[in-house]
C-alpha cells in the first residue's frame, strides 16, 4: 500500500493506471477509520481493481465553531487498518497541498440543502462539494463509495456529480451500527461514558418512528413529537433537528408516502451525532 501526500504524484499514479484500464473505487473519508469506513472500502474493493482512499479532514466544511481542531487524527492506526482491507493507496494531503492560496472559485450547493445538516451547518456542504470536485479531478474514480450515515451527502453529492457531468457512478453504502444500534462514527470517541450509554437511544427513537408509520400513523407532527419526548426523556442530548423529508429530494411534503427520511442530529456535550432511517411507505 501506499500513502500519497502530493497531488502531482496522485496524478501520475492514476495517470498510470488508466493506461492499463483498471477501474478505480475511491472511498472519500476524513480518516479515523472505524467499520462504517471499513465497510466502504469492502465494497470498492469487491468491484474495482484499484481501491484508492482519501484521508483529509477539510476545514473548508467545519464552521467557526465546530470541531476541527479537536477531530480525530491517527494516521498510523489508519494506515494498518487500510493496509489489511486491501486499500492500495492513501491519498493523504496536507491542508496546504489542497488549498495553497484562497480558493478563486468554490462550488455552491442550491439544492438539497436548506434543510437538516445543511441549515443548522452554513457553508458546510459547500466545503463538502469543493473537495470532492477537487479530489474528483485528483483521482478520476469510476466509483465513489459513501455511506447513508450521511443521507444529505449522498443526496448533495448525487447532484454534484449529475450537474458537473462528473463520468462516476456513487455508490450509497447502509449505515453501520454498533451493536447496541448506535451509528458507528470518528466523533464517538468524544462521548462520555454516561453519553455513550445514552446514544443508541437516537437510533431507537428512529425505529420508533417506523413503528409508529408501520402502524399506519401519517402524521407528521406527532410522530416527530414523540422522537422528541422519547430521546429528551432518555438522554442530556440537545436535538438540534428531528425532520422528515422525501428522499433523496429532501422535500417537505404534504402527505407521507414514497421514500422518505427521518433524520436527526443531538448534540452532546463535546459531539453533535446525527443519524437516519429511510424507509418506503406504500
Ligand atoms: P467521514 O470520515 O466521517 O467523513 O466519513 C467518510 C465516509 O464514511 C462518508 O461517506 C460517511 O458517510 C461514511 N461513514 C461514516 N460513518 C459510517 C457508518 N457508520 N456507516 C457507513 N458509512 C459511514
Amino acid at each position: 500500500m501506499r500513502v500519497i501526500t502530493t497531488i502531482k504524484e496522485m496524478k501520475e499514479f492514476i495517470r498510470e493506471k488508466k493506461q492499463q484500464q483498471v477501474s478505480i473505487g475511491f472511498v472519500p473519508t476524513m480518516g479515523y477509520l472505524h467499520d462504517g469506513h471499513i465497510q466502504l472500502i469492502r465494497s470498492a474493493r469487491a468491484e474495482n481493481d484499484i481501491v484508492v482512499i482519501s484521508i483529509f479532514v477539510n476545514p473548508l466544511q467545519f464552521g467557526p465553531d465546530e470541531d476541527f481542531d479537536i477531530y480525530p487524527r491517527d494516521l498510523e492506526r489508519d494506515k494498518k487498518i487500510a493496509a489489511s482491507e486491501g486499500v492500495d493507496v492513501i491519498f493523504h494531503p496536507s491542508t496546504e497541498e489542497m488549498y495553497p492560496g484562497k480558493l478563486s472559485v468554490k462550488v455552491i450547493v442550491q439544492e438539497r440543502v436548506n434543510v437538516l445538516c445543511g441549515e443548522s451547518r452554513p457553508g458546510h456542504f459547500d466545503g463538502v462539494a469543493t473537495v470532492l470536485t477537487k479530489l474528483f479531478n485528483i483521482v478520476e474514480p469510476d466509483r465513489v463509495y459513501m455511506g447513508m450515515k450521511d443521507a444529505q451527502q449522498v443526496a448533495v453529492v448525487e447532484g454534484l456529480v449529475a450537474d458537473f457531468n462528473f463520468p462516476l457512478e456513487l455508490i450509497p453504502v447502509d449505515t453501520v451500527r454498533e451493536e447496541d444500534g448506535l451509528a458507528k462514527s470518528s466523533r464517538n470517541v468524544h462521548l462520555s461514558e454516561k453519553e455513550r450509554q445514552q446514544a443508541p437511544y437516537l437510533y431507537k427513537s428512529l425505529l420508533e418512528a417506523k413503528k409508529l408509520l408501520m402502524e399506519g400513523e401519517r402524521d407528521e407532527k406527532r410522530i416527530i413529537s414523540h422522537m422528541k419526548q422519547f430521546i429528551e426523556e432518555n438522554t442530556d442530548g440537545n436535538i438540534d433537528y428531528i425532520e422528515i423529508y422525501s428522499f433523496p429530494g429532501l422535500e417537505k411534503m404534504d402527505k407521507l408516502e414514497g421514500k422518505i427520511i427521518i433524520a436527526l442530529a443531538v448534540k452532546f456535550s463535546k459531539a453533535r451525532l446525527i443519524d437516519n432511517i429511510v424507509i418506503t411507505l406504500s
